[in-house]
């Protein structure tokens, strides 16, 4: 029997992670944004955004849609691979559940046709898009269970602060 993939909770900064795929919570401009985008960009190097900019001008000529994600390299970053992910602006009018969920599992798919073994997320569209941390761990956690497969072995939620620390905790326990 295959074993199911370890997730992992830890507190920090996404672009101090040591992974084989790291993902950015991005926009669908792909051309950097503030947060954990502007974090990446500013550690990873010019690298990111030059693949970035190829690939809005060979593939995404209107951007990235929302949920959908794609591998660059990682420049400067301890990792072999950035895959970036627009997640959804949080409405709520709109349940954009679905469109966080899958971030989560368009990533794991890019992650895995690379062959990653380790990824490690952040907490998507928590920040400046507004999604409270307790729904977006429960959608984070759950995305993750299901589509997470060989290759990949680890997923990594790096949390920035204790409360997304302690709000993705309780996801886990919650869905175990
Ligand atoms: P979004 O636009 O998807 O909301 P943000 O980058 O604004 O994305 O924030 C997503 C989450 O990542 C927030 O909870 C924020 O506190 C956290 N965050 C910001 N910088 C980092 C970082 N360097 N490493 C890990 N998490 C971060």
């Amino acid at each position: 029997m295959t074993q199911r993939p370890a997730i992992v909770l830890v507190r920090g900064d996404i672009t101090e992670q040591r992974a084989d795929a790291i993902v950015n919570a991005a926009n669908t401009s792909l051309l950097g944004g503030g947060g954990v985008d502007g974090a990446i960009h500013r550690a990873g190097g010019p690298e990111i955004l030059a693949a970035c900019r190829a690939l809005r001008a060979s593939h995404y000529g209107k951007g990235l849609p929302t949920g959908q994600a794609v591998a660059t390299t990682a420049g400067k970053l301890a990792a072999d691979h950035v895959i970036h992910t627009p997640g959804p602006v949080w409405s709520r009018e709109h349940d954009r559940g679905e469109l966080l969920a899958s971030c989560y599992r368009e990533s794991l798919r890019v992650a895995m046709e690379l062959g990653a073994r380790t990824v490690a997320f952040p907490a998507i569209s928590t920040g400046i898009y507004g999604w409270p941390m307790d729904d977006a761990a429960r959608i984070a956690v759950r995305a993750v269970r299901k589509s997470a497969a060989p290759p990949v072995t680890e997923v990594r939620f790096v949390l920035f602060d204790e409360y997304a620390y302690e709000e993705f905790a309780a996801a886990l326990r919650a869905t175990t």
